[in-house]
């Protein structure tokens, strides 16, 4: 995903990435109120909802909780995410709400097999980044793998960050995914394809200054 950092939905906030069209749009918040009975309108304690103003979808809210659309805390996956690894994300995204601790487990595997679509072994995430740094990985996108690959850890092994105590933790992982797979998959396809188009001369031209 490029451009504007994911927000995600929060209750009461005006605006987010709408969990309808994951557009970034303003929010217009409302009670749920229940029938008349003897003593007038009520609400129903604890339940709201928030109408998105750019698709009109309605999200709804039960004690600050987002209930309905499902699975939607976590940004959605950059499209060129490899398919081998798109189930594991939308799987992360699916419970990160109830356990941000499964879904940063399951964002290091995902980096695991990212490395090896990259070409490594991905058999340890370590000694795979410690590959790629050498063929000249950009440290933005060695940090980011790292930060993945060390909460990842912290998830399945006692560590010092409780997971499940800070979600924004988790959604921020897959923020970090997206950025990988943008700098090493995206990234590298369009500028190629550009490249692809120059007149072949051009392209020789630049080939004999290389060599
Ligand atoms: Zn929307």
């Amino acid at each position: 995903m490029s451009g504007q950092l994911y927000t995600p939905p929060e209750h009461n906030k005006s605006a987010f990435h709408c969990p309808s069209c994951q557009a970034y749009a303003n929010q217009m918040w409302g009670e749920a109120l229940s029938s008349f009975n003897s003593s007038g309108l009520q609400n129903i304690v604890g339940v709201s909802f928030a109408d998105c103003t750019h698709c009109r979808n309605r999200s709804i809210w039960v004690g600050g909780k987002l209930i309905y659309p499902a699975s939607s805390l976590a940004p959605p996956p950059n499209p060129d995410l490899p398919e081998e690894i798109f189930d594991d994300y939308e799987e992360a995204s699916r419970i990160v709400g109830d356990s941000p601790r499964g879904a940063a487990a399951l964002l290091r595997l995902c980096v695991q097999k990212l490395c090896k679509h990259l070409g490594e072994p991905g058999k340890n995430i370590n000694a795979d980044i410690a590959s790629l740094v050498k063929k000249g990985l950009n440290p933005i996108v060695q940090k980011s793998l790292d930060v993945v690959r060390v909460v990842g850890n912290e998830a399945v092994h006692p560590g010092t960050i409780d997971l499940n105590d800070e979600p924004d933790t988790a959604i921020a992982l897959f923020n970090l995914v997206n950025i990988i797979t943008e700098a090493m998959i995206t990234q590298p396809k369009m500028i190629e394809s550009l490249y692809d188009k120059l007149p072949t001369e051009k392209r020789n031209q630049i080939d004999q200054r290389d060599l």
